[in-house]
């Protein structure tokens, strides 16, 4: 009779254990063109190095489906705004000119997906080219590093709204505690910045970039763009970077380098 309650209890126990030991996953990454810039100039950000040669740049949004928590953005891209001027918006700070092909939200209906669907938008940094449509977004919870909101909201200029909801993180971060996205912190480029580690079943580890790095040549060379807020920051978070690489056996898709953008995958194709 005891081996038959023992079994009983046994069982149980093992029935609430695989229960538990359920995950949710990521189960879809759109890649979505969220805008591109010309720049005159990219030894701005390879200082003494290809000095006046131009670059275009790809500027990507990231739209991550998980299977409990709903879709989560990362990085917003240029503001919606320059869709509608033909000729872009030239930039004085970085002498780029902005272009935008589709708004982001027409993008996200051609989805299926209204920005009401959205739950996150993760950051990877305050710059205008990564949070131009965070207002667009305003039911969603900003998920940000505490260092790169205090530092953003602290400035004349607030990228998005201070009202926004916001989930302030301190370090690296299994974001919904499963192993699916895991926030990087990358301090250097500015105070906050941040990574992040997608796992995908069929494509596996990738890391998303922010602007850990710009370029494939400044990956290879190691190169900190001129005016990075803290240069020796910055080659501590490429140096991490490569380690997750190594250890994740993770690609890295470096979001404004052009070439590689162009040959992955855009939305309405998906990753999983
Ligand atoms: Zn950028």
């Amino acid at each position: 009779m005891g081996r038959i309650v023992w079994s009983i209890v046994l069982t149980v126990t093992l029935l609430v254990f695989v229960e538990s030991a359920h995950a949710g996953k990521v189960d879809r990454l759109y890649v979505i063109d969220c805008g591109w810039a010309h720049a005159a100039d990219q030894s701005l950000w390879s200082p003494g190095v290809n000095v006046g040669v131009p670059i275009d740049f790809s500027d990507n949004c990231y739209l991550i489906h998980h299977s409990d928590e709903g879709y989560l953005l990362w990085d917003t891209g240029i503001t919606d705004r320059v869709a509608a001027l033909p000729d872009g918006q030239f930039v004085q700070a970085t002498r780029q000119t902005w272009h935008r092909a589709q708004t982001l939200g027409a993008t996200l209906a051609t989805l299926g997906v209204k920005p009401g669907d959205v739950r996150y938008v993760a950051i990877s940094h305050f710059h205008p080219d990564h949070t131009g449509n965070v207002n667009e977004l305003p039911d969603a919870t900003v998920i940000i590093q505490k260092a790169e909101w205090d530092h953003a909201m602290a400035l004349p200029q607030k990228p998005f709204s201070p009202e926004h909801k916001a989930q302030l993180i301190e370090g690296d971060k299994d974001l919904f505690a499963d192993g699916s996205l895991t926030l990087l912190a990358t301090p250097g480029h500015t105070p906050g910045h941040q990574s992040l580690l997608v796992h995908l079943d069929k494509t596996g580890n990738v890391v998303l970039s922010g602007d850990v790095v710009h370029f494939q040549s400044n990956w290879d060379a190691r190169r900190v763009p001129g005016f990075n807020f803290d240069k020796a920051q910055s080659l501590t978070s490429m140096e991490k970077i490569a380690r997750v690489l190594d250890e994740k056996h993770a690609r890295l898709w470096i979001n404004h380098d052009k070439p590689s953008s162009d040959v992955r995958k855009h939305a309405p194709e998906f990753y999983e």
